[in-house]
């Protein structure tokens, strides 16, 4: 077992050295997911904008044309005021005038609450479309730095994993697999110890096991943290 747990040392010396740049490999598209989502963000939210907008701009045409319709309807009464018969003609047409009229000032009123509500919808409108052609912009940027930097960061991978492959087989598959299990979730996923500590998580180990670390016959891991643990004696010979 003692040439295993040498090519099982190297091979997690080997992807330790990897370690910043995995991380980093995962973290770019991380980022750019997050970047991504900013901006479809402020693209809804720009389109919800223009959505309100052109609800009030439908609305205001809607105002205006019963604005002009009460406007004749004023005409229409005024001039049967004037020609009313007699006296029960001339006060329903008054009452004719008073209501268009009423109805005239609430459509106007109507139109400038309306036409404040477009003015300020016009305004967030052109603050949404910066902050989104901005956001546009970064993305863009990011995007093409972080191919740049993966590109950059796969060569450097490539050259430090050179020989893994030999390493790999070097090593039992079950062992492979435990390793492979145990550094997904740990760092330091095999640990060279010197004396009777696990040098990841400080717990003293059995002296027994021990001593069976330094006969390297077996493949051991710290009770503690579960770490594969090698003998630094087993190693170094
Ligand atoms: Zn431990």
């Amino acid at each position: 077992m003692r040439e295993e747990l040498v090519a099982l040392a190297k091979l997690a010396e080997m992807d330790d050295s990897a370690r910043d740049i995995d991380a980093e490999l995962k973290q770019i598209p991380a980022q750019l997911e997050e970047l991504r989502a900013s901006v479809q963000m402020l693209e809804s939210m720009l389109a919800q904008e223009r959505d309100q907008l052109a609800e009030a701009e439908a609305l205001k045409a809607q105002q205006s044309a019963e604005l002009k319709e009460r406007n004749e309807g004023l005409q229409r009464a005024r001039k049967k005021v004037a020609q009313s018969a007699n006296l029960r003609e001339a006060n329903a047409a008054e009452r004719e005038v008073e209501a268009n009229r009423r109805s005239i000032k609430e459509r106007e009123d109507e139109l400038k609450r309306i036409g404040d509500t477009i003015e300020a919808k016009t305004a967030s409108l052109a603050e949404r479309e910066k902050d989104f052609e901005e956001a546009k912009g970064v993305l863009q940027t990011q995007e093409e730095s972080s191919k740049a930097r993966v590109a950059e960061l796969d060569e450097k991978r490539g050259v430090l994993l050179i020989g893994r492959e030999e390493l790999v087989e070097k090593v039992p598959k079950n062992v492979v697999k435990r390793y492979e299990r145990l550094r997904t979730g740990l760092p330091n996923a095999v640990i060279i110890i010197s004396d009777g500590t696990c040098t990841a998580c400080r717990m003293a180990l059995p002296p027994q096991l021990h001593i069976e670390l330094q006969r390297a016959n077996e493949l051991h891991q710290c009770p503690h943290c579960r770490r594969i643990i090698i003998h630094k004696s087993v190693v170094e010979d």
